[in-house]
């Protein structure tokens, strides 16, 4: 298997090779490049934003993605990117840009819990096999290099749970919980995850 990207090298304020700060909460991957994946739009728009200063400043005109190498290189992509949403009226990030954290994650839970919710009751041993292989190539390929890491590490404390739909369910529940746990937000309950995943709430609103 090939090795899996480390996008984990740099977080909090860091500084490009170009001396450009990034703002709290930027990440860099392992090419010193701001990783998109690993922050959240609001960081990731203030590169846009110190950027798009400077560049009124030095009155110089806006390089395109490519220009110049390494994160300096990149800040300046994202600001021209950063300016060029900013300035459009019926702009949505979600629907027009790359994945941040935040939508990547949301996207990612709603694959792997809906996996979950289909995957077989009576799971046959090369199912189960699958799955596993699944989860671990995930874990490794995951363009979040930290969340990766750190599911890595969850893994490892407790291995998926491929046995039935329901251990997998609750697996990815746990899984889920967790970094709910780390990031401060309120635990789900796990006793309702085929309601949230699989058959919706008993009032029909979503039939
Ligand atoms: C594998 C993985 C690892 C991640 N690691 C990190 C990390 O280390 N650091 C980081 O900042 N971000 C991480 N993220 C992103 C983070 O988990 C969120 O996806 C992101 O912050 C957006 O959160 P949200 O509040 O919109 O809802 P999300 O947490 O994305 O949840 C989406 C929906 O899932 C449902 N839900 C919530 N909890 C559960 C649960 N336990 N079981 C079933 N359903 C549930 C809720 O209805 C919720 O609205 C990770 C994402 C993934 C997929």
């Amino acid at each position: 298997m090939m090795p899996a990207p480390d996008h984990t090298s740099t977080s909090s304020s860091s500084t490009t090779e170009a001396s450009t700060p990034l703002p709290p909460g930027m990440v860099l991957g392992p090419d010193g490049k701001p990783c998109r994946t690993c922050t959240d739009w609001k960081s990731w728009s203030k590169i846009g934003k110190s950027k798009a200063k400077k560049d009124s400043k030095d009155s110089t005109s806006t390089p395109g993605p490519g220009a110049g190498a390494g994160a300096g290189a990149a800040a300046a992509a994202i600001g021209a990117t950063a300016a060029i949403a900013t300035g459009s009226s019926s702009f949505d990030y979600e629907k027009e840009c790359p994945a941040d954290k935040e939508i990547l994650g949301r996207a990612t839970w709603t694959f792997l819990h809906t996996m979950a919710a289909y995957y077989p009751d009576k799971p046959s041993p090369m199912e189960q096999s699958t799955m596993k292989s699944l989860l671990t190539s995930f874990s490794q390929f995951y363009p979040c290099g930290h969340c990766a890491e750190h599911l890595r590490e969850e893994m490892k404390v407790d291995p998926p749970k491929v046995e039935s739909r329901r251990d997998l369910s609750w697996w990815m529940c746990g899984m889920h919980n967790k970094v709910n746990e780390m990031l401060g937000k309120d635990k789900f309950d796990c006793n309702k995850v085929d309601e949230r995943w699989r058959d919706g709430p008993s009032d029909g609103r979503c039939d």
